[in-house]
């Protein structure tokens, strides 16, 4: 995963973009060796200081067939895609509601979907898109050619959506293994107490992935991209830091 014109994105077949510095500072700072590492202590420094070494190799995902990309505060999706030549290209879009509605999409479907919070396809060409603002965006891929994009917030999370997803696309295209996921930049559970007398604090992180562990065991690899949006609020926007102003980051999926 490189920081490249302001967004995350699959490098593997864009070897000549330039590292940018700030992407490159946050990683000298790495000290986790392994790419599905999850950091020890969900604070915010834990996320600041270690960056997985995946990180280097320039990819959302290890995997040459897909385009896979997360926007910062410095470009829209519709710059991105325009830089990357890829503005033609049908996007779906959902109108999230924090539900546990899953859908599948194809080249016929609606671009804009009403009440829904994930959507997979196993077309290619047909850019899947979610926004968030401190909630987790999930991409999952899966090597017989399918992806899925999620957006789990905190009422999303405890309504299932992430098991939701997964199960749908396991009784639709009977598979139980070799899932891929990311999980983008999200408030760590540091930043995000959700109850300030008795000092609770909510973890996107590890109720999702505990959702994907239920259903699929170890049979799964996570890459944490372990970026804190509330931390790091100058790359980033924050629903908690900034309120209803807040601008979104955009993640972005499509098979090849
Ligand atoms: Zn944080």
């Amino acid at each position: 995963m490189k920081f490249h014109n302001g967004y995350f994105t699959s490098l593997f077949h864009r070897p000549e973009y330039p590292d940018a510095r700030i992407w490159d500072s946050i990683v000298a700072h790495s000290e986790v060796k392994d790419g599905t590492t999850k950091p020890e202590s969900q604070t915010c420094d834990a996320y600041s200081e270690r960056i997985p070494r995946f990180a280097r190799r320039g990819s959302l995902f290890p995997v040459p067939s897909l385009y896979s990309f997360h926007t910062t505060r410095a470009i829209s999706p519709e710059g991105l895609l325009l830089q990357e030549g890829l503005n033609a290209m049908p996007r779906i879009e959902l109108t999230q509601i924090h539900s546990a509605n899953a859908m599948y999409v194809t080249g016929h479907s609606p671009k804009k979907i009403a009440d829904t919070d994930a959507v997979y396809t196993d077309q290619p060409h047909l850019m899947l898109s979610i926004r968030t603002a401190d909630c987790l965006p999930i991409l999952l891929y899966h090597p017989k050619g399918i992806i899925g994009a999620i957006h789990a917030g905190r009422k999303g999370t405890l309504s299932g959506i992430t098991q939701a997803t997964l199960k749908r696309i396991q009784d639709q295209f009977k598979i139980d293994k070799d899932f891929m996921f990311w999980f983008g930049p999200a408030i760590c559970k540091g930043c995000y107490q959700i109850d300030r007398e008795k000092k609770v604090y909510f973890d996107l992180i590890d109720e999702n992935e505990n959702q994907i562990k239920e259903i699929l065991e170890n049979r799964y690899t996570i890459h944490f991209s372990q970026l804190c949006t509330s931390c790091r609020n100058d790359l980033f926007y924050s629903y908690r830091k900034e309120g209803e102003k807040a601008g979104r980051q955009y993640t972005l999926i499509a098979l090849r």
